[in-house]
């Protein structure tokens, strides 16, 4: 036994002998249960003692196991998450300014010189109209804060206690461990954003889904017929070796003819791409704002849907008030014109409440039974 070398070891070699001598003692009062298995055998079963004595926990299960040993990875990820949100941001700035350049420079010059008028008039407008969607709505989001419980106040209404940051934790919020901080109303943490979705940033985060993927799909659509020329013209374009070539030679093209097809084909390509991924994701929160969920609310209560199930009960969302309500609650409309002017014009306006209480359907009620 050690006695010097620092407290922390006195302390485990005290709490070691402690531990032997009450495991003697127990064993002296239970000599059958330990069926005299000899000095190995003894000697695990002690080892095994101590290590149940120094690290048991009442609380502890297989789910708290499992995450102590994921612990690393979830630290490198949070991490890594963390690092690359503003590689993301560049990254999403750095393709939506190269669309832009794209469209200015070699779509809408032969929109203007062939288009009818009627067909120039749209799309001056859809094509500003979409942009200027596009831009609000990711500036806003980026750098909208989510929201925060209050850390100064006391009467906070909470359903349970955030045990990283030690603050009351009011209903809907939940911890985001790469913001490192409470969010009010969490969605969840968007690497695309550098930032949390929450309650105050809710709306532009899927405002910007909604008018990215529009503007990709009109992209895609309006540049369809110019993608298919630029295409086949790189694959005629290219020069093959000098005892390959047959005759007729194909049609060359000046330098800056090339670049526009190569520009256009990626333009065509990026905008179908992105239109197929952001489609999916902004459908998948377009059910999650009709049924009044969050996505980290999605994961609870599917659980808490299934054991009422083996219960026999049926789960209700206390935050769903109806389809239709939960849009406008989500775009806080109000009357009929904030259709226009909250959801197809930009706006900065704050949300409905103030993301600590919740106006909920079953307040009256049990919530998670009939
Ligand atoms: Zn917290
Ligand atoms: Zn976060």
């Amino acid at each position: 036994m050690r006695l010097s070398g620092g407290r922390w070891t006195w302390k485990l070699s005290r709490a070691m002998r402690l531990v032997l001598r009450r495991c003697r003692a127990w064993r002296r009062g239970h000599k059958q249960g330990w069926g005299g298995g000899g000095g190995a055998g003894e000697l695990c079963s002690y080892a095994k003692l101590l290590l149940r004595s120094l690290y048991y926990n009442s609380l502890t299960n297989s789910d708290t196991l499992l995450d102590c040993a994921f612990e690393p990875v979830y630290w490198i990820v949070d991490n890594v998450t963390r690092w690359f949100g503003v590689a993301f941001v560049s990254l999403v700035v750095l393709l939506i300014s190269s669309v832009v350049i794209i469209v200015y420079t070699c779509v809408l010059p032969v929109i203007l010189s062939t288009y009818p008028a009627p067909w120039i008039v749209w799309h001056l407008f859809c094509g500003h109209w979409l942009l200027v969607m596009v831009v609000f709505h990711y500036y806003k989001a980026t750098t909208t804060h989510p929201g925060r419980p209050p850390k100064d106040k006391s009467d906070v209404p909470a359903v349970s206690i955030c045990k990283k940051c030690i603050v009351p934790k009011p209903a809907r919020t939940h911890h985001c461990s790469i913001c490192n901080t409470c969010i009010l109303k969490m969605d969840h943490h968007c690497p695309w954003l550098n930032n949390c979705v929450g309650h105050l940033n809710h709306r532009y985060f899927y405002s910007f889904c909604l008018y990215m993927m529009l503007a990709c799909i009109y992209c895609s659509v309006s540049s369809r017929h110019m993608f298919t020329e630029a295409y086949n013209a790189i694959e005629v374009s290219p020069s093959p070796p000098p005892s390959l070539r047959v005759v007729p030679s194909p049609p060359s093209f000046t330098f800056r003819e090339t670049t526009a097809h190569k520009a256009i084909v990626f333009l065509w390509v990026l905008t179908s791409s992105v239109a197929v991924a952001l489609g999916a994701l902004t459908l998948w929160h377009s059910i999650l704002i009709s049924r009044g969920e969050t996505s980290v609310e999605r994961h609870i209560n599917r659980k808490e849907i299934r054991r009422l199930r083996e219960l026999g009960k049926v789960f209700r969302n206390p935050y769903h008030h109806g389809p239709l309500t939960n849009w406008k609650i989500m775009f806080s409309v109000e009357k009929p014109s904030d259709w226009v002017t909250r959801v197809l014009l930009p706006s900065s306006h704050p949300p409905i409440g103030d993301g600590i209480t919740w106006d909920c359907v079953y307040t009256r009620k049990d919530p998670m039974a009939i």
